[in-house]
């Protein structure tokens, strides 16, 4: 199974979806470029979920806070004291495990290393804070340090005042973001699964005290439904996993995962956590600064719970792509695809004229120039129409456009579907229409 992602990985690279990063220089671990196709996914992905927080809801406001912030911010949230993972190396193989993730109790001098299968080499657990520290101007000294956010979360914690005067919210009301993260992770790797620097999306929901179980039980739904109708997951491969008191994090009162079956097992996609009002009171604590909302209905003065909905784009990316990879076999030919859901993917429709003469490829670049202000359109005429069909099974496009010698008589063309490959004939008067239903941009 895990020959798969080699493949997928190989793919990213041939078609321009991923490359290493810094490849020229030997590559930089855990770190990955997005190319023409993976930038437009990445964008995809990103658009259906700010669409679907910020645009189909009337409740959530979108926020683009800063990456630095003051430091102070992180010893409020508990980051400072918290974000840490057990880190555990084996003295003879130097591999670094994550304690938590071994599986196996790493303090018995019995265990032996995953890696290399020897006794008694591996270090006791030690705590390692997974922030990354820079300074702020000239010198670098310990009243300058300051961290790449490991989560964008607090930016939105920080302007839950600014954005409810200036919106006119009132609680219950979300407020979304997109936006980087960094975090020194002790073991990133399975691709763009796990790296350390990645695209969070998150939503934090604020909410009146009481009713934070059912609000995060809506969430969970709502996310669930979301990856599974407008991701297009193959339900089978998504479920939730509740967190037993021991898993929770610091913060955390109750949470949801929802999980994924990749290759290499079933990981979390998104965490979905009941926060109570841990942030913004410890917020309120640290500024000095009132976090209390005043509700009119109930009279009530307090300091909001949270709901967060806290999920990775880049994760979102490399699931949807796993989800999509498929190898068949048509016609005694193998061929492999990725079965997008139309709207992720980087090109909605290949424009190809069947033979390089009587007139087609102009009526093909015709066609393409008409589409491209609604979709994008790729236009192709190089090699045989097997080989132009492969290609675009391979990139992910639902549908190629072929113009053959009946559109010259009837204005026709014939519409190949990626994953059935039925062909069906459409008026090029009507193709954007008919794409258009298919296809949300
Ligand atoms: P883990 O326990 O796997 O390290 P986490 O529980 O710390 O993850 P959260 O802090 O809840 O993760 O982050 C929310 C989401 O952000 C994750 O579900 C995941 O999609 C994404 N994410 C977190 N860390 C990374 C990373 N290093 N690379 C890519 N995406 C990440």
């Amino acid at each position: 199974m895990e020959k798969v992602m080699d493949k997928l990985v190989a793919l990213c690279k041939r078609r321009g979806y991923v490359f290493p990063s810094s490849e020229i220089y030997g590559g930089i671990n855990a770190c990955w470029d997005y190319g023409p196709l993976g930038v437009r996914l990445k964008n995809n992905v990103k658009r259906l979920w700010w669409r679907s927080m910020t645009q189909l809801r009337d409740d959530i406001e979108g926020l683009d806070a800063a990456i630095l912030m003051h430091p102070q911010v992180w010893v409020a949230s508990g980051h400072v004291e918290n974000f840490t993972d057990p880190l555990v190396d084996c003295r003879e193989c130097k591999a670094r495990f994550r304690a938590d993730e071994m599986g196996v109790d790493p303090t018995d001098p019995n265990t032996p290393c995953p890696r290399c299968g020897n006794r008694g080499t591996l270090t006791k657990p030690r705590l390692f804070n997974l922030m990354f520290k820079t300074f702020m101007g000239p010198v670098e000294e310990d009243s300058a340090v300051i961290y790449l956010r490991p989560e964008t979360a607090q930016g939105i914690y920080l302007n839950f005042e600014n954005v409810r005067t200036s919106s006119r919210q009132k609680i219950p009301f979300g407020i979304a973001q997109i936006g980087k993260a960094f975090r020194n992770e002790i073991t990133p790797g399975n691709f763009i699964f796990r790296t350390r620097e990645f695209e969070q999306m998150e939503m934090q929901f604020f909410i009146r005290p009481g009713t934070d179980p059912e609000w995060l039980e809506h969430w969970r739904d709502e996310r669930v439904r979301w990856y599974l109708e407008e991701i297009g997951l193959r339900s089978e491969k998504v479920r939730v996993h509740e967190h037993a008191p021991d898993e929770l994090a610091h913060y955390a009162k109750a949470a949801y995962d929802v999980e994924y079956e990749f290759p290499f097992g079933w990981k979390e996609l998104e965490g979905i956590h009941n926060r109570t009002d841990f942030d913004l009171s410890r917020h309120q604590e640290h500024s000095g600064k009132k976090m209390e909302y005043f509700d009119d209905e109930t009279k009530q003065r307090y300091v909001p719970y949270i709901v967060e909905t806290s999920a990775g784009c880049d994760r979102t990316v490399l699931t949807a792509l796993v989800d999509a990879y498929r190898e068949e076999e048509v016609e005694g030919e193998a061929r492999v695809l990725l079965s997008l859901n139309p709207s992720l993917a980087p090109i909605h429709a290949g424009i190809f004229p069947l033979v390089k003469r009587d007139g087609m490829p102009e009526i093909a670049e015709r066609i393409t120039g008409e589409l491209k202000d609604r979709f994008y359109v790729f236009y192709d005429e190089a090699g045989s129409i097997g080989k132009r069909y492969r290609r675009m099974d391979e990139a992910g496009t639902p549908f190629c456009v072929t113009v053959d010698s009946e559109t010259l008589q009837n204005e026709s063309v014939t519409v190949r579907n990626r994953d059935s490959l039925d062909q069906e004939r459409i008026a090029i008067r009507d193709l954007g229409d008919w794409l258009g239903e298919r296809v949300r941009t």
